[in-house]
């Protein structure tokens, strides 16, 4: 029996990517995860299948976490499947990069709502569930971009940085409780999400990585499995997994 096993987490857009991987790493542990996907259904069924199939307890479930009542019945699903929360992992994102002079109000409010807002929506409907447990942990999945600014990216960045101020504040008002709550601030990770970026610019941003290559999405799961086994004293933290990028 690991340390891990027979708890129960959420990680939102847990179907694709980072979310995959993380998920992956979790339920292989024996923590039954419920897998939240707004419209990767097909992805988030055959991941359900494979870990099925290796004996893992994994679960489903549609929700835009951008809404808070949609976030709430992910949450109420969650509780109803396994009977608790102890691990929140908001990891749901996109990107909609322009130019601030491009940059309409409705590409700032989707990037704000859907990697921000989720925050806000899926911590609000979940507390009262991971307060009760013994090693309650809520997990952030920034961005370096949060951090250093990203050309294009005035909308991902605040709304990246605001996930670390959130992670602070939220971390101090839950000190006296069994709850941790952290950030992790990926560099450059090959997932699709990267894969969308012009090759030319791609290769810029790797030579400027001391370690010289992208991050493997595998490399942030190991991030998220040490603050869920080992976290217990830290908390208002950014652990970040950039290969020297931002120091
Ligand atoms: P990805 O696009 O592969 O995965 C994002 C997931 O979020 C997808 O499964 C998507 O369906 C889901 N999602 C999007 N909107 C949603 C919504 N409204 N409700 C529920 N789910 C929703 O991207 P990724 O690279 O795996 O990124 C995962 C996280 O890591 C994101 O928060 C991203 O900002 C962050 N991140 C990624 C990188 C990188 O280099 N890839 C770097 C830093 C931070």
């Amino acid at each position: 029996m690991t340390h891990l096993e027979g708890r129960v987490a959420i990680v939102t857009g847990g179907a694709k990517g980072i979310g995959e991987v993380i998920t992956t790493a979790l339920a292989k542990e024996g923590v039954k995860v419920v897998i939240n996907y707004n419209s990767s259904k097909d992805a988030a069924e055959a991941l359900v299948n494979k870990l099925a199939a290796e004996g893992c307890e994994v679960y489903a479930c549609q929700a835009d976490v951008s809404k808070l009542e949609e976030a709430k019945g992910l949450v109420e699903e969650a509780v109803q499947r396994f009977g608790k929360v102890d691990i929140l992992v908001n990891n749901a994102g996109i990107t909609r990069d322009r130019t601030f002079k491009k940059l309409s109000r409705e590409d700032w409010d989707r990037v704000i709502d859907v990697n921000l807002g989720s925050v806000y929506n899926t911590t609000n409907a979940a507390l009262p569930y991971i307060t009760e447990s013994e090693e309650g942990r809520i997990i952030n999945i920034s961005s370096i971009i949060g951090q250093a600014g990203g050309f294009g990216q005035t909308n991902y960045s605040a709304a990246k940085a605001g996930m670390i101020g959130f992670t602070k504040s939220l971390a101090l008002e839950l000190a006296r409780t069994n709850v941790t709550v952290n950030a992790i601030c990926p560099g450059f990770i090959g997932t699709d999400m990267v894969a969308e970026m012009p090759e030319a610019v791609l290769e810029k941003i790797v030579a400027k990585v001391p370690k010289q290559r992208l991050g493997t999405p595998e490399e942030i799961a190991k991030g998220v499995l040490y603050l869920c086994r080992d976290g217990a004293y830290i908390t208002g933290q950014q652990l970040n997994i950039n290969g020297g990028l931002y120091m």
